[in-house]
């Protein structure tokens, strides 16, 4: 019988026995292997995040794909996968001009999956990988070969968010002044994307001092407060976070907004000194990333040693302690728990 995660009700998780259709076309069954807990599950656990209730939990997992809907083309039974949350529909006006990053309305598969004998399930960021088996379309399942699963899954939004904002959104030149504030699995991530992107330095901001020296491991030059910097990545998101990322920029500078806001956050910004400084201000959706073209890259960053993987998974767990991991996230215990089935 299948298990996975799913929020009955917000804020409240239970570990149910699941129900799962046959894949339908263009559809994937992924037989999951691993799956990281992120802070997007315990936002949606939280506050729903669109999603319709009950939802299953998860969305960074990797996995075999163990059944094939009709016209899949893209992977085969038996191919490893990660699976991504961004995976363009292929069909919206962004996608259809070439801006398939811009894509608002990413491939997801139909309802496949309930609670056994009861309701429908949402999935988590349209994937809903908290669970021994789930059901996506043949977009969002991207072959990656000859790395762990629980370093695998991490490719899917950990380490596309991060690596990707410095790579993709920011487009971090060699020599960059890079500042990141928030220091967790994603603020790791930039501070590795930029090290990848030859910058200069990278100044790490988080207000728990653990996460600093962990930020020295992964490649941080510096901590603290900096100024006149080309690019601050804030991971963190809130009002006070994007004022002091603002101040830190030199002559311009771009700041780089990927933390998830609160619905009523609002920043007062200064127009004098924006145009004075010519400050540009990009928001990251995940890093801009798109799956197909992008995991396969970072995979190969991490075959060949630019990228640490192992390092950010500070534990493995069983699918009944993600309530416990979610605790340890917020309380900044771990890097990254992964669940492994
Ligand atoms: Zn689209
Ligand atoms: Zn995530």
């Amino acid at each position: 019988m299948d298990r996975g995660v799913v929020a009955v009700e917000l804020g409240r998780l239970e570990v149910v026995e699941l129900e799962l259709d046959e894949p339908a076309e263009h559809e994937v069954l992924v037989r999951i292997e691993a799956t990281g807990v992120c802070h997007s599950d315990l936002h949606v656990l939280e506050t729903g995040f669109n999603h319709p209730l009950p939802v299953l939990l998860g969305h960074e997992g990797a996995g075999v794909v163990e059944a094939v809907g009709d016209a899949v083309a893209a992977v085969a039974v038996g191919d490893h996968v990660v699976l991504g949350w961004r995976s363009p529909c292929g069909e919206c006006r962004w996608c259809e001009r070439g801006d398939a990053h811009l894509c608002r309305t990413p491939a997801t598969a139909g309802p496949r999956m309930r609670v056994r004998g009861g309701a429908d399930v949402s999935r988590a960021l349209g994937l809903g990988t908290f669970a021994t088996r789930t059901v996506a379309h043949e977009r969002a399942a991207i072959a990656v070969d000859d790395l762990p699963p629980e370093q695998a899954c991490l490719l899917g939004c950990a380490v596309a968010t991060g690596v990707c904002s410095v790579l993709r959104t920011a487009s971090v030149y060699p020599g960059a002044r890079v500042g990141v504030i928030g220091c967790g699995a994603v603020g790791l991530c930039v501070i590795q994307g930029a090290r990848i992107a030859g910058a200069a330095e990278v100044h790490a901001l988080d207000l728990d001092q653990r996460k600093l020296e962990t930020a020295r491991r992964f490649g941080a030059t510096h901590t603290g407060e900096a100024s006149r910097l080309d690019f601050v990545f804030d991971v963190v998101g809130r009002p006070e976070t994007v004022e002091q990322g603002l101040g830190m920029l030199g002559h311009a500078g771009t700041l780089v907004y990927i933390g998830l806001p609160q619905p009523d956050a609002r920043v007062e910004l200064s127009l004098a000194r924006l145009f004075d400084r010519r400050v540009r201000f990009l928001v990251s959706h995940g890093g801009d990333h798109v799956p197909a073209r992008d995991i396969p890259v970072l995979a190969e960053h991490a075959r060949e040693g630019r990228l640490d993987l192992a390092g950010m998974v500070t534990k493995t767990i069983a699918l009944d302690e993600v309530e416990q991991a979610f605790a340890e996230m917020k309380a900044g215990d771990v890097i990254r728990s992964v669940v492994v089935l």
